[in-house]
């Protein structure tokens, strides 16, 4: 596509942003969203680039989204990869972040951006956050296509990378956040781009190649006090491969609960590969740090750092296509392979703090 006129294929996958009341609450109505955006003239304004819509039948509330919908959407930007300058896929809020992470996995190499977005209240709404996300994700991908490439998010004017997003506010318009990342974009009277911390695109683009997710049985389970070792081996039995375990803040667990231990130990000794990661929104998991953390990783659980739980899902699930041993994948889930994670001893970006580690309290 030429430079001057850049076209942009829309991937309208349901949510909100096209829903209508029915007596069993809000559902998605095939053909709404575009008569919306048809009838609105914003959406045909001379700066807004030239877009088309291509509506999935069904439409889905996120909620119903599966690993099979994600290979529909995956298989939909690469067949249409040479004829669009960028796709914005439009999603259900509720499970956008796990497509946004799943995504970045299954779509490689990336060399167009794929945006993400939605709305916390449908298009014909009058007080509708749906026009602003909409209209800046098209203007958005039209300004820049052909300056980043790479899975993001875009909501309430701000665009964050899509392995490091998470749904953090069911009512605000503000829905979203990257706490371990910094938005990589924000859109005020300018839409300014971070363009250190966007993966720049390679020309002429790869068509990418997929890699479908779901067939790996992976889980997750959040520690609480006083949970019982017997519902975490149930997490642990056959046929289950990956499980992200979204751990006490910097990645600490009840050392002094044997059963517990033994139930973990048990598992990654059969090829189980447990992830530990923080159930703070901020911070990593670091398992050296305290005695609880220590444990972990003496049972054979292996960091996850500040990954948060939908990259974490979506990584094992990516790993356990490639046919690694449990060892291997052990050791791929702590290497960053699509800016998922912090590597140990770095800071990320613009986050404006050194980091320095407590020591001594084992
Ligand atoms: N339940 C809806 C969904 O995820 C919520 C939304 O779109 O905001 O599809």
């Amino acid at each position: 596509m030429s430079d001057s006129s850049p076209r942009i294929l829309i991937v309208y996958t349901g949510g909100t942003i096209g829903m209508v009341e029915s007596e069993g609450g809000y559902v998605p109505e095939p053909g709404t969203l575009q008569a919306l955006m048809d009838a609105r003239a914003a959406f045909q304004a001379d700066d807004v680039p030239a877009y088309d819509v291509l509506e999935f039948d069904p439409l889905l509330d996120s909620a119903n989204m599966t690993p099979a919908d994600w290979l529909r959407i995956a298989r939909t930007i690469r067949d249409h990869h040479e004829s669009y300058d960028g796709f914005l896929v439009v999603h259900g809020t509720d499970t956008m972040a796990f497509t946004a992470a799943a995504l970045s996995f299954m779509l490689q190499p990336l060399d167009k951006p794929v945006l993400l977005t939605g709305a916390q209240l449908p298009l014909n709404e009058t007080r509708t956050d749906a026009q602003g996300n909409l209209l800046t994700s098209i203007v958005l991908l039209g300004d820049y296509h052909d300056r980043f490439a790479g899975v993001h998010l875009f909501f309430h004017d701000r665009l964050f990378r899509g392995t490091r997003v998470t749904k953090v506010n069911a009512d605000s318009f503000a829905a979203f956040d990257s706490p371990n990342f910094p938005a990589v974009g924000t859109a005020g009277i300018d839409l300014d781009l971070e363009w250190d911390r966007v993966p720049a695109p390679q020309r002429p683009p790869r068509t990418p190649v997929v890699t479908a997710l779901g067939t790996a049985t992976v889980s997750a389970f959040r520690l609480f006090p006083g949970l019982d070792a017997a519902s975490l081996e149930n997490v642990l039995a056959p046929p289950v491969q990956g499980v992200v375990l979204e751990c006490f803040g910097a990645g600490n667990a009840p050392a002094r609960d044997d059963a517990f231990l033994g139930v973990l130990r048990d598992a990654t000794e059969r090829g189980v590969v447990i992830v530990a990661v923080p159930q703070p929104l901020r911070g990593t998991a670091d398992l050296s740090l305290y005695a609880t953390g220590q444990a972990l990783a003496d049972a054979g659980v292996v960091s996850g750092y500040d990954m948060t739980t939908e990259a974490a899902l979506a990584k094992l699930y990516y790993l356990f296509e490639q046919d690694h041993t449990p060892d291997e994948v052990r050791r791929l889930v702590q290497t960053n392979l699509r800016g998922e994670l912090t590597p140990p001893g770095e800071v990320p970006p613009a986050l404006g703090r050194a980091r320095r580690r407590l020591a001594g309290y084992r």
